[in-house]
Formats: C-alpha cells, sequence, structure tokens
C-alpha cells in the first residue's frame, strides 16, 4: 500500500470517529432500527438524494410498504408513485424486483450476508456492505464518495478515484481504521463526516475529530483531495414529445421498452403527419440527468374536433386521461414539470 507502512496501526483514528459520532451523529429515524429491509430501502434513497429531501418519501414509502413481502405484492405504478419525486425510477423498479427475489429465492426473509444481499436486483457493493455491517455486524467498509474523500484527504493520498481499482484500495485501506465489533457505527460515522463535516467543497476541518492526523489539513491542500481523473462522459440527447391536449384531456402512454425513463409514462414522441391538425407552439426545455444534457422540445397540438382528439390516441395506443387524471402517474421530472405548468395555466 502507498505512502503507508504496511503494518501501521490506524485504529486510533476509527476510534477518534467513533467517539465523534457517538457525540454528534445525525439522529435519524433509520438510525433506530436494525431491520434489514428498513436499512437498504434507506440505503438506497439516499444514495442520489439528501436526507432532507428524501427523509419524508422514506417515512411514507415504509408506511404504505412496510416490509418484502407488501413491497413484492404491489403494482408496479403504485411503487413508482410512491417514488415520484426522488427521480432515477430505475432503483424504484430495482427495489421491487429485489424484493419479489427474496421472496422466491429467500423464503421472504432478507439475506443476512455480503454475498447474498449483493446477488438482489440493483444492489452494489456500497449498499450490500452497508446493509451487512449495520444489520448483521459484518466487518466491511461501505465505501462510496464520503470514504474516498475522509480517507484521501487525511492521508494525503492522490490514488486516482475514477480508476476502477480505487474500491479495492481504499476498502483495503478503511479496513485498517474500523474497530472490530464497530463495523456499522464506523460506516455511518464516516457518512456523516464526509456529509457534514468533511464535505467535497469548504470542509469544517475545525469542527473534525481527525484534524490533528489529517495530513491534507497540514499540508493547506484539502481542496486536492480526492485525485479524480477522468471525467464522466456527458452525451447530449434530443427529444420531441407532442403534449396532444384536447379540452382538459390529453394523451399519455406507458414507456415498457429499454429507455432512460422505461416504465414512466410519456406523452407522444411521434404524430403522424396526416393527422397533425395545428400546431400551435414548440416549448424546449433543458434538463440534466447524472450523464445526459436532455434538450427537450414539447410541440403543444390542439386538435380542433374530439374524433380528430381520439384518431390521434388511437394512432398509437395513447391512453386519454384528464390532466388531474394525469398527475396520478409517474412521469419523468420535466414532463412532470410541463404538465404542472398547464394545469396552472389560467
Ligand atoms: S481535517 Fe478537514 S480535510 Fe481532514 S478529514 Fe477533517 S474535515 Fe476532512
Amino acid at each position: 500500500m502507498k505512502n503507508y507502512k504496511q503494518n501501521a496501526d490506524f485504529l486510533y483514528l476509527g476510534k477518534a470517529l467513533l467517539a465523534w459520532y457517538g457525540i454528534y451523529g445525525r439522529d435519524l429515524p433509520f438510525r433506530k432500527t436494525k431491520d434489514p429491509y428498513k436499512i437498504w430501502i434507506c440505503e438506497i434513497i439516499f444514495q442520489q438524494t439528501r436526507i432532507q429531501q428524501g427523509l419524508d418519501h422514506y417515512n411514507k414509502f415504509i408506511e404504505r410498504f412496510p416490509d418484502v413481502a407488501s413491497l413484492a405484492a404491489a403494482e408496479t405504478d403504485e411503487v413508482l408513485l410512491y417514488w415520484k419525486g426522488l427521480g432515477y425510477y430505475s432503483r424504484a423498479l430495482n427495489l421491487q424486483k429485489a424484493a419479489v427475489q427474496i421472496m422466491t429465492e429467500f423464503g421472504g426473509v432478507f439475506p443476512d450476508n455480503y454475498n447474498d444481499i449483493l446477488s438482489l436486483r440493483g444492489v452494489g457493493p456500497y449498499t450490500a456492505a452497508a446493509v451487512s455491517s449495520i444489520c448483521f455486524g459484518m466487518h466491511i467498509p461501505a465505501v462510496d464518495g464520503n470514504f474516498y474523500r475522509v480517507l484521501s484527504r487525511v492521508f494525503a493520498d492522490d490514488t486516482d478515484i475514477s480508476h476502477s481499482s480505487s474500491f479495492a484500495y481504499f476498502s483495503e485501506l478503511a479496513l485498517r481504521l474500523m474497530p472490530p465489533g464497530e463495523a456499522g457505527t464506523f460506516n455511518e460515522a464516516v457518512m456523516d463526516l464526509g456529509s457534514e463535516i468533511c464535505r467535497p467543497r469548504n470542509p469544517l476541518c475545525d469542527q473534525c475529530p481527525l484534524q490533528k492526523d489529517c495530513r491534507a489539513f497540514q499540508l493547506g491542500r484539502t481542496a486536492e483531495f480526492p485525485v479524480k481523473t477522468k471525467k464522466t462522459a456527458v452525451k447530449e440527447l434530443k427529444l420531441t414529445y407532442y403534449f396532444v391536449r384536447f379540452g382538459n384531456e390529453i394523451l399519455i402512454r406507458r414507456r415498457a421498452e429499454d429507455h432512460i425513463w422505461k416504465k414512466l409514462y410519456e406523452f407522444p414522441d411521434e404524430v403522424p403527419v396526416n393527422l397533425l391538425p395545428v400546431v400551435m407552439e414548440t416549448n424546449t426545455v433543458y434538463h440534466k440527468l447524472s450523464h445526459r444534457n436532455l434538450s427537450i422540445d414539447f410541440v403543444d397540438v390542439f386538435p380542433e374536433k374530439r374524433t380528430e382528439f381520439e384518431a390521434l390516441a388511437q394512432a398509437g395506443s395513447y391512453q386519454i386521461v384528464t390532466l388531474e387524471q394525469s398527475l396520478l402517474h409517474s412521469f419523468p421530472k420535466p414532463l412532470e414539470n410541463y404538465i404542472a405548468a398547464q394545469v396552472a395555466r389560467p
């Protein structure tokens, strides 16, 4: 392991972190349970959503789907509806598939070890490590962006986190800080330190329990860590949607095939030219996803007669719903915003 003596003892850092966490750790509802189902749901929700934004969603989701069986038995549409506002809907679809998998492959009992948890749909090494350490005491670090940031700063380690080998590297380093029997608490402590104190920008070093041992702080180089050379490629994607409206009704359908928004609802993405009535206007909306920049043309179409409207619905097997009914379906965020703007329009 570079820069460090192979046998150096770093447990004192882990212990300092646990002592800090005992006093300053966040008092969050899911910290009061060891139920692997609940911890799994919260880990999936909070991977991409800030705690304050996602807490209400988490509570409502758990209230409606309190266990694996209720999630496995639910209609997919309802699961998506409870996910509304969290984005990245594939996470909700995977949650439900994993719940069905637990029912069929594990007899309805949440698996109790890292490898079985990792075999669940949509579960990666981080989530498997978090659930197995917090709920079953397995001695595994849940390495995520917080670990990369905290460890690379504490050791002023310039290992490039964009390389796939960095996960194993930082996992091994984390193990050398992790006090025996404290894996779950240690993982939660790094999560809290990384999000509250050792923040990506402007870390609050004066409040950090690791400050006196932190090399990056001593060198005045905290902003240089973690090192990440490879930028994630962002693709440009242009989409067109026809917002076909007759009175208070619009056309929608559910997307089934493979697509960034599979299984969500959408507007018509093509309209037979011979059926196209008066096109009122086109509004372009820009929307950023993690790896894509979207440019979406919304073409407002107002058929003059109901027969024209119905012909358009039949041409693409679209459903006719009122604007209010449409809000009970799960749409990608920019489409949801577009409907909301129409509902609000005088
Ligand atoms: S001293 Fe600053 S840079 Fe170092 S671990 Fe603490 S918060 Fe992060």
